[in-house]
């Protein structure tokens, strides 16, 4: 079945009883039980909660997975995730990470005795290099925020299987619609369900699927022991979202296609990063491995006293962090999403305070590039 089929069929046939389309938000703390040593499947909602259960279902199923899991964020997903690991583990990670992943790493998990390398992980040679005895897993952004790098999963996950190594994907920017890191030889994949899946700028969650039902059983052990569950009324918005992710993909990208080539026309602008344009270096590969290229486009303006100016005179378009949701939204990331990030590591990624994040909605095409036009005038 088509993706976008099983996307609209999440918790569709869930509630037997009355019939109801829409999986029913299930607001409760606990579940009678029928009879001592006896239990309907449900029994406290931080174990297990049939609203959740209905989304953790339909996004394992969309990706292909034994198992899928929800979180209260992607950064609580990624803790989870974490915690598979003991102290004096190695991983390796990409880069041009998302500012809140390598805070979460650098600042907290150190604190316990593991330690990461960053890589630029769309080199596979770099990937290799970095492997120590105690290399236990690298951590990949399949496609990674703000510069849009598209990793080579096939070829990272060859070095993962013949090292041995764990391979986690966050793929919060392409989702299953566009790739399914499972697929591509990833043993987990996580997301920000806050961005494209939910999709509405409505709710924060975080979403994870195993592909193997042994380390699926692990995850499940840490989700229920350390609790950072996604509550109903969330697991019911992240549903909602979702059954309409891939109409809204499309047409984002259709949008952010139109837009980056446009933006590469404009005088005041020196640089555009969008792997659907032809110069972009991943362009031909994410062409072959993705269904599309998102609709996230990073670019550079000629002058610093620009980057106010754009922020402040956008419209339609809103200055908010965040990305992914029906809603254009344009951020700076020197400042606002990648502060945590190094300053040297900064410079040598290319953030720089010319540098802008624009996440392209779902609104009509040319009230968006006149938007931009009346922003970037004198
Ligand atoms: C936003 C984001 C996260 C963190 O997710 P939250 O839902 O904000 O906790 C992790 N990874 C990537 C790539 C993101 O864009």
């Amino acid at each position: 079945m088509n993706i976008a089929t099983q996307a609209v069929q999440i918790g569709l046939e869930w509630d037997t009883r009355t019939g109801a389309v829409t999986v029913p938000i299930y607001q409760t703390a606990t579940f009678r039980h029928p009879g001592l040593g006896q239990s309907t499947g449900y029994d406290y909602s931080r174990s297990g909660n049939p609203t959740r259960q209905a989304l953790e279902d339909g996004i394992a199923r969309l990706d292909g997975a034994a198992r899928g899991f929800a979180y209260a964020s992607g950064m609580a997903a990624i803790t989870n995730l974490l915690l598979l690991f003991k102290s004096g583990d190695h991983l390796i990670v990409t880069e041009d990470l998302y500012g809140g992943t390598c805070r979460l790493f650098d600042r907290i998990f150190t604190q316990y005795g593991l330690s990461f390398s960053y890589v630029d992980t769309s080199n596979t040679a770099e990937v290799t290099a970095a492997i120590l005895p105690s290399t236990k897993a690298v951590f990949v952004e399949t496609l990674t925020n703000p510069l849009l790098k598209f990793a080579d999963l096939r070829a990272i996950s060859a070095i993962c299987r013949s090292n041995n190594l764990l391979l986690i994907a966050d793929n919060t920017f392409l989702t299953p619609y566009l790739l399914r890191p499972l697929d591509m030889g990833a043993d987990i994949a996580v997301y920000s369900a806050t961005k494209y899946l939910a999709g509405h700028n409505d709710t924060v969650a975080g979403l994870v699927t195993v592909k193997d039902p042994m380390l699926a059983e692990r995850v499940y052990f840490h989700q229920n022991s350390a609790g950072a569950v996604l509550g109903p009324q969330d697991s019911w918005l992240t549903t909602r979202g979702i059954k309409t992710l891939a109409i809204r993909m499309e047409r984002q990208q259709e949008n952010a296609g139109r837009i980056a080539e446009w933006l590469a026309t404009h005088p005041r602008i020196t640089k555009v990063y969008y792997p659907g344009l032809k110069d972009h270096p991943d362009h031909d590969l994410m062409g072959r491995e993705s269904r599309g290229f998102c609709a996230m486009i990073a670019f550079e303006v000629d002058r610093h006293e620009l980057v106010e100016q754009i922020l402040l005179k956008t419209k339609l378009i809103s200055f908010a962090e965040s990305l992914g949701g029906v809603e254009s939204l344009i951020t700076f990331p020197e400042v606002q999403t990648h502060a945590d990030i190094p300053p040297e590591l900064r410079v040598r990624l290319g953030i720089n305070n010319v540098l802008l994040r624009l996440s392209v909605g779902i609104e009509n095409c040319d009230d968006l590039i006149e938007d931009l036009r009346q922003a970037l005038e004198n």
